[in-house]
């Protein structure tokens, strides 16, 4: 296990690996096949969908960010989850996810649950109750997600990780938010970490992929079976931008964070401004874990628009650096009404048992200059007011 920092490893993985012309970068690799050495000598690499030089760099530097043994890189972040519980999970076997898990995480468990794969339970994982009677029914496996989306709730990762081992279950921390550089899960006791590396991980909103990461080789060697009986890997250009991405994740992750709280600042004076809903706010009932298990409080946050729907509508119009868009984590900023976009096939009655209003505003802070951003709120705030 590599003892250098994230930010090292990030930049440094497979730089200087090329043997043949000393490209400092790595080349990329898009052959599908490999030569045999010989007759009956199997080569490292023999065939992409198992495994490609681009691709397995990639795992080595995620593995290695994660403090884990072995990766998956799939084509997208739904594909390592869906590989995850492919490989682990029997039709007599139950999962627990949270109640507030990413909508298409919802859909994949339900649906396959629904067909017989396997069993799922959704359960408010900050409910001591809830989850003690889910636990209670001995599940194979546990999905965490925290922060969530995009309430940013926090859930204790060693503590139900520790309640987790005593009846047995492997525990799995969706990492997609906060990344290896404000959160090591498999350190907290985790046994896996996913991501959708479409996000943070590569950064540029340019690449669709995911991960799964293990902390043992056992785990490893199955998933790397699996990824390659069901198809579920990842492409070498993607491996490629990927890594290109992850190169400046430590840069990034720190900018972010810096511009999250210049934007916090500004929000808590606006009157325009409700509930604002981010781990950092002494307030946030995920506060203390948050500061326990996580080394920065991330860029996704949440507010409750104080005005009418009518003028959250035009207030949105009046943003020129934050693009009305779904997904998170690039370098531009983004905001998104999770009621009419990401979270709009969970119905009425779904969207307020997981306390989403129609209200509802989060954004994924870019790397825009801080101050240029805080500008651009306070135009579209001050018009906002004027207009109404
Ligand atoms: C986006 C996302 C996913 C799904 O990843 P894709 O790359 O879109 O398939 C899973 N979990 C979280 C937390 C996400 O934000």
């Amino acid at each position: 296990m590599s003892t250098r920092k994230p930010a090292t490893i990030a930049v440094r993985t497979g730089i200087e690996s090329d043997t043949q012309h000393h490209a400092v970068v790595p080349p990329i690799y898009l052959s599908t096949n490999y030569g045999f050495p010989a007759f009956g000598e199997v080569p490292k690499y023999d065939y992409t969908r198992s495994g490609n030089p681009n691709r397995g760099l990639l795992e080595t530097a995620l593995y290695e960010l994660e403090s884990g043994t072995g990766a998956v890189v799939t084509n997208c972040g739904t594909s390592a989850l869906n590989l995850w519980v492919s490989a682990f999970l029997g039709p007599d076997d139950l999962i627990i996810a949270p109640h507030d898990c990413y909508g298409g995480t919802y859909r994949l468990f339900n649906t396959r649950a629904n067909k017989g794969d396997f069993k799922v339970r959704f359960v408010d994982q900050s409910d001591q109750t809830a989850f003690a009677d889910a636990l209670a029914q001995k599940p194979k496996l546990i999905l965490l997600e925290t922060p969530s989306n995009p309430l940013v709730r926090v859930v204790d990762i060693a503590d139900v990780c520790a309640k987790a081992k005593q009846v047995g279950a492997l525990v799995a921390v969706d990492n997609t938010f906060l990344t290896p550089i404000f959160q090591k899960p498999l350190e907290l006791g985790a046994d896996f970490v996913i991501h959708s590396t479409t996000k943070y991980i590569n950064g540029h909103s340019d690449v669709i992929g995911g991960v799964v990461i293990t902390k043992s080789e056992q785990h490893a060697e199955e998933l790397a079976w699996w990824g390659n009986c069901i198809g579920a890997t990842g492409t070498p250009f993607d491996s490629y931008m990927t890594l290109r991405g992850i190169r400046t994740l430590g840069a990034r992750m720190k900018v972010h964070e810096e511009s999250s709280k210049q934007i916090l600042s500004f929000l808590q004076t606006q009157d325009l401004v409700g509930k604002i809903y981010h781990p950092s706010l002494p307030q946030h009932p995920g506060h203390e874990i948050a500061k326990k298990q996580q080394t920065g409080f991330g860029s996704m946050l949440s507010f409750e628009f104080a005005g009418s729907f009518e003028q959250l509508k035009f207030f949105v119009g009046q943003l020129e650096l934050f693009s009305l868009a779904e997904s998170l984590g690039g370098v531009e900023s983004l905001i998104c009404h999770p009621a009419s976009m990401t979270h709009r096939a969970m119905g009425e009655a779904a969207l307020a048992e997981a306390g989403v209003s129609q209200q509802l505003l989060r954004l994924s802070v870019g790397l825009e200059d801080a101050e240029d951003l805080v500008a651009d709120l306070a135009q579209a705030f001050a018009k906002a007011k004027e207009s109404f």
